[in-house]
């Protein structure tokens, strides 16, 4: 399999360099040339996640270096259960996937994690270690730095805006071993997503290190997370005879397009809604077609907040001519207090507690009709586990939450982090004191 940019101006790139590289040179992002085709049959003997995922993902790895290692490389990516939790009391049929069991107790975690075990095979011989450079509002760093903590060869340089996370996020991103630098930049995600576009263009800085990116706009972020629709989908028709619709969480749009990739390869995926906070781009774009890119506003479902979605890239080469209808795609807005109301309402209904970016695909849910909800079943993405935004969700159940094994452990583990003033300058000097004359060389 090979791999073409959004842009047109990169083609027919093959999976290690469309990996190592994140984004195409002339700027866009890279999408498979043509997507294999499946028949549910074809999975007859797949039960487990990783069996699945070893079937699926084996096309897109023929022509990489990384075919041998593809077990050991999803051995390594799937490292936590994903259960289909049935929602018990509702007038049709409601699943939820938990993506949330996984290090840092978001869905970031299987890219993050995949990435990993990709990029670290694909640079071990290499000279030059590897610095990968992520900015972050929260999730993403996290998952990236567990992901890539005491890998050979490959540094992590997380910028995050000072203050503006929670103290225990900033904890999450600034706990681990000394190939991974934590950086609180006095300033907004903006300034540090901006400092990172820099440090990519900055020729002193190029010269004397090899950067990647590790989010979303790498297709070593997409590609695993193709499986656990898979999984899901084959695991509710063979056990129904129906193929589940997916209501899912939708920010910057890379787990959707994950979703959408795993239908148009012919797997029984129905009806896809994208639920949205009070970021309107999308929800604009399903209205009226024209798609208007605008500044993010806060909002509870932090890790939604995006109001440029990098992915929308992929998704209109993937529909083509077609509007989001015709692909069978809606989308939902849900508000800040929708999300509020939900979290109370299906912890008394159903003793369950969502995240509050989980929260908008339950809140979808309910406002379906009774007859989209009797003549079809559904799948709720569960994307971060409650207790990683106990401050928004305690005070509406009236509850403490038990932080789950992974997050406790990294809790328990020491924390450390540099500040300073967003410019390129700082964060020269920072990567010079930490990595050309500190121990990790
Ligand atoms: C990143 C994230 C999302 C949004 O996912 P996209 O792939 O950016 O659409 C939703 N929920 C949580 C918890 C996240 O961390």
């Amino acid at each position: 399999m090979y791999f073409s940019s959004t842009r047109g101006g990169q083609q027919h790139v093959g999976l290690d360099d469309a990996l190592r590289s994140g984004i195409a040179a002339d700027g866009g992002l890279f999408l498979p040339e043509s997507l294999p085709q499946f028949s549910a049959d074809q999975f007859a003997a797949a039960t487990t996640l990783e069996e699945v995922a070893a079937i699926l993902m084996r096309p897109f790895f023929l022509e990489s270096s990384l075919l041998p290692q593809l077990p050991a490389i999803l051995e390594e990516t799937f490292t936590f259960p994903i259960p289909l939790v049935t929602l018990e009391g509702t007038s049709g049929h409601a699943d939820v996937m938990e993506l949330f069991h996984g290090p840092t107790a978001a869905f970031k975690d299987v890219g993050a994690a995949f990435l990993a075990a990709t990029l670290s095979r694909l640079h071990s011989n290499d000279s030059e270690p590897l610095t990968i450079l992520v900015a972050t509002s929260g999730d993403t760093g996290g998952a990236v730095a567990a992901a890539f903590n005491e890998r050979e060869n490959i540094r992590v340089v997380v910028l995050f805006p000072n203050e503006r996370v929670s103290t225990r996020q900033a904890h999450q991103l600034s706990c681990w071993g000394s190939n991974v630098l934590a950086i609180a930049v006095n300033g907004s995600f903006d300034d540090c997503q901006r400092m990172v576009k820099e440090a990519f263009a900055d020729s002193q800085l190029v010269s004397n290190y090899t950067f990647s990116s590790a989010n979303s706009i790498n297709i070593g972020r997409l590609l695993p997370q193709c499986s656990y629709y898979a999984h899901a989908s084959l695991t509710h028709w063979r056990a129904t005879g129906r193929a589940p619709g997916f209501i899912i969480p939708t920010g910057n749009l890379g787990n959707a397009v994950a979703c959408l990739l795993v239908k148009m390869m012919g797997l029984p995926v129905g009806p896809v809604i994208f639920a949205c906070n009070e970021n309107r781009t999308i929800l604009d774009y399903y209205d009226t077609g024209e798609w208007l890119p605008r500044a993010s506003i806060e909002t509870l479902a932090t890790a939604m907040d995006v109001g440029d979605p990098s992915n929308m890239e992929r998704l209109r080469v993937l529909l083509g001519e077609k509007t989001l209808r015709d692909a069978d795609i809606a989308v939902r807005m849900i508000t800040n207090n929708e999300i509020q109301a939900r979290i109370r309402a299906d912890f008394a209904c159903y003793g369950r507690v969502h995240c509050p970016h989980t929260a908008t695909a339950s809140h979808a849910y309910h406002c379906l009709t009774d007859k989209q909800r009797s003549e079809q079943d559904w799948i709720l993405v569960a994307t971060a586990h409650p207790a990683k935004f106990e401050a928004t969700v305690e005070p509406l159940i009236g509850d403490t939450l038990d932080l789950p094994p992974s997050l406790l452990n990294i809790e328990n583990r020491a924390s450390d982090y540099i500040i300073i003033d967003p410019s390129i300058d700082n964060l020269r000097n920072s990567l010079e004191q930490r990595f050309q004359h500190g121990s990790n060389g």
